[in-house]
C-alpha cells in the first residue's frame, strides 16, 4: 500500500509489469507519490474538473492527481507497455480514468474532455516545448484549457518566466506571458526521477488570463517575436529589416528605440510593435 491510496508502491508497480525506462521516450519517471500528489496540488482544486495528463508512465502522477480529488483524468500515453498499470489504476477509481495510447502530438483529446480542464504533465523532454506552443497558440482565447501544470527542465522552466534583460527572454516568454500568469511552482533535482537525468527540473503553472495583457494580433506577434529574436544580438532596426522598408517608422510608432536588442524589449514594447506593423 501506498502513501496516497491503496495501490502497491510505484516500484512495485514497476517491477510486476517490466516497465524499464526506454530514452528514446524521455522516461524519467517519478517514483515518489507524496511529490506526485504535491506537483498535482500546483494545478489548483481539481474536484470540479477534467484534467488531461500527457505521459502518464506507470501512473505516478497519475494517482496523484486523482488522490487529489480530479472529477476525471485523461492520461495520453505513447507506451503501451504502461497499460495493465494503468487500467489498475483506473479499476481503483471507477470512471473517472480514461487512457488513450498514442502520440500527443498527434491526437485531439477535445472530444474527450468537458470543461471546467486543466493540464498536468510531467512532459516528455522532447515533445514538451512543441505542446507547450501549442496550447500557447490555439485558433481562438481563451483556450479549452484553465491552467497548466507542467514539468520541464529547469533551463526551459527559466525561459517561460523570463523578464526583459535577461538571457532567458525570448519568443516562449514573450508567448506564455502575453495571456498567462506563469510562475514556477516547485524545482526537483535530477535525483527525484528514476533514472536520473542529467539537469534539474521544474514544476511550471500558467493560468489562462480571459483575454490578453495588451491588445496584438496573434500571428503578427508571433511573427515580430520569432524575427526579433532569431538574431537577438543585432539591433531591432536590422534584425526585423524583413518586417518591411518602414520598420524603422513602426518602432518609433511603438515607442522602441531602433538600436535597442530584442531582449531589452518588453511585453507592452513588442505588443504596441505587433499593432504598428498590422496597422502598417
Ligand atoms: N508521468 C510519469 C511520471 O511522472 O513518472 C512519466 C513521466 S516521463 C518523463 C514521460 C512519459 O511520456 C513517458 O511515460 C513516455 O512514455 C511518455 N511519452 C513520451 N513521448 C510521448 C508522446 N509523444 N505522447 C505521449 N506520451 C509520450
Amino acid at each position: 500500500m501506498s502513501a496516497i491510496d491503496d495501490l502497491p508502491p510505484l516500484r512495485t508497480v514497476i517491477a510486476s509489469h517490466g516497465l524499464s525506462a526506454k530514452k528514446s521516450l524521455g522516461q524519467n519517471f517519478l517514483l515518489d507519490l507524496n511529490l506526485t500528489a504535491k506537483i498535482a496540488r500546483q494545478a489548483g482544486d481539481l474536484s470540479g474538473c477534467d484534467v488531461l495528463e500527457i505521459g502518464p508512465g506507470p501512473g505516478g502522477l497519475t494517482r496523484g492527481l486523482l488522490s487529489e480529488g480530479a472529477r476525471r483524468v485523461l492520461a495520453i500515453e505513447k507506451d503501451v507497455r504502461c497499460v495493465p498499470a494503468l487500467e489498475e489504476i483506473a479499476a481503483r477509481y471507477p470512471g473517472q480514468l480514461q487512457v488513450m495510447i498514442g502520440d500527443a502530438l498527434d491526437i485531439d483529446p477535445l472530444a474527450h474532455l468537458s470543461p471546467p480542464i486543466r493540464v498536468a504533465a510531467n512532459l516528455p523532454y522532447n515533445v514538451g516545448t512543441e505542446l507547450l506552443v501549442r496550447w500557447l497558440t490555439p485558433p481562438t482565447w481563451p483556450p479549452f484549457w484553465q491552467s497548466l501544470t507542467l514539468m520541464f527542465q529547469r533551463e526551459v522552466a527559466e525561459r517561460i518566466v523570463a523578464t526583459p534583460g535577461s538571457k532567458a527572454y525570448g519568443r516562449l516568454a514573450v508567448l506564455a506571458q502575453w495571456r498567462c500568469e506563469a510562475r514556477i511552482a516547485m524545482s526537483l533535482p535530477p535525483e527525484a526521477f528514476t533514472p536520473a537525468p542529467k539537469v534539474s527540473s521544474a514544476v511550471v503553472h500558467l493560468t489562462a488570463l480571459p483575454s490578453p495583457k495588451f491588445e496584438a494580433d496573434a500571428e503578427v506577434l508571433s511573427r515580430v517575436v520569432a524575427m526579433a529574436f532569431n538574431q537577438r544580438r543585432k539591433m531591432l532596426r536590422s534584425a526585423l529589416k524583413g518586417l518591411g522598408p518602414d520598420i524603422e517608422d513602426y518602432l518609433h510608432t511603438a515607442g522602441i528605440k531602433p538600436t535597442e536588442r530584442a531582449e531589452q524589449v518588453s511585453l507592452e514594447g513588442f505588443c504596441a510593435l505587433a499593432r504598428a506593423v498590422a496597422a502598417g
